[in-house]
């Protein structure tokens, strides 16, 4: 029997699930639609757990999009639970008889990516979750960085003054212009200005997404292309403001949207060298795709289950 810890995964959209050997290898994995209420929130993460875990699982972790007070393993704000706060910890423990420890999604995926993925050899590491919003986590020295506790939430540098509402009821936050949820929206519109244009081809009387977007730019559509390019230019501007003020030494970007690759990503490095201060003087920082795919909160919730217990 293979010592092993539990990672769950509470994304925006899905909930994944890995049991990782302590020696990083993904013993099995798991991934189904993420609950909608408060209440299946707990419910169903725990019944997934008691699916996966055996004799051999000494810790569960848990990593939630939103704000996430480590600490105390509670989710105070986040995506389909406006307004209530869930003891992740302590209803787990408590279910489970296990030790269980909880942080933001994608700090979690940052650690999973810094330990055996994109950013292996790294010490100050930012990574980007690029999905249905933009999440962020640190990793500075080595350790997750999390400030007081909510540190990484980069989706919601305000970026445009009086620009778009944002989910979190600001306007003109980063992710309003670079996310999932806006090349979703950026689908539509083309589809809309569009209808015999190849994104509208690949929806085929479906609601366009960006994923179809996305697959028109990878078939070379040169209006799909231009699309995710005007998203690269926002990535640019707001990698550009984290440079600025962290200095990391790589941005690793994961998530839904990162499947465009560097059709999104070389312009993105263009956008940024060009707004950077004293970008000419300083030595690239790489920006690059993460490595562990959809599997890299839940790898980095199993791992932080580990090292927390160690
Ligand atoms: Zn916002």
């Amino acid at each position: 029997m293979v010592e092993s810890t539990l990672g769950i995964d509470l994304g925006g959209t899905k909930m994944a699930a890995v049991l990782l050997s302590m020696d990083n290898e993904v013993m099995e994995m798991t991934t189904i639609p993420r609950p909608s209420t408060p209440a299946a929130m707990l419910d169903e993460p725990i019944a997934l757990a008691r699916s996966l875990i055996g004799d051999q699982v000494t810790a569960v972790g848990i990593g939630a999009a939103g704000l996430v007070r480590s600490t105390d393993g509670v989710m105070v704000w986040g995506p389909n639970v406006e307004g209530e706060e869930i003891s992740f910890k302590t209803h787990f423990e408590a279910s489970l008889d296990l030790p269980a420890f909880v942080d933001n999604d994608a700090t979690l995926a940052g650690l999973a990516e810094t330990r055996i993925g994109a950013a292996v050899g790294y010490r100050h590491v930012l990574m980007m979750t690029l999905g249905t919003g933009i999440g962020g986590g640190w990793m500075i020295d080595g350790a997750p960085y999390h400030g007081r506790g909510y540190a990484g939430e980069i989706g919601h540098m305000i970026v445009d003054v009086g620009g778009p509402v944002c989910t979190c009821g600001q306007s003109g936050c980063w992710e309003t212009f670079c996310s999932g949820r806006r090349l979703d929206q950026m689908a539509r519109d083309l589809v809309a200005a569009n209808a015999g244009g190849l994104t509208a081809k690949l929806a085929d009387g479906d609601i366009p997404t960006g994923r179809h977007l996305v697959d028109a730019a990878i078939e070379g559509d040169g209006d799909a292309i231009s699309r995710i390019e005007e998203m690269a230019s926002w990535m640019g501007l707001g990698i550009a403001n984290l440079i600025a003020a962290f200095d990391p030494e790589i941005v690793v970007v994961g998530g839904g949207v990162s499947r465009a690759g560097d059709l999104l990503l070389a312009p993105a490095r263009l956008a940024t060298a060009a707004v950077l201060e004293g970008a000419t003087h300083r030595s690239e920082t790489p920006i690059v795709c993460a490595e562990l795919g959809e599997r890299a909160g839940a790898i980095g919730a199993a791992m932080f289950a580990r090292e927390s217990m160690q």
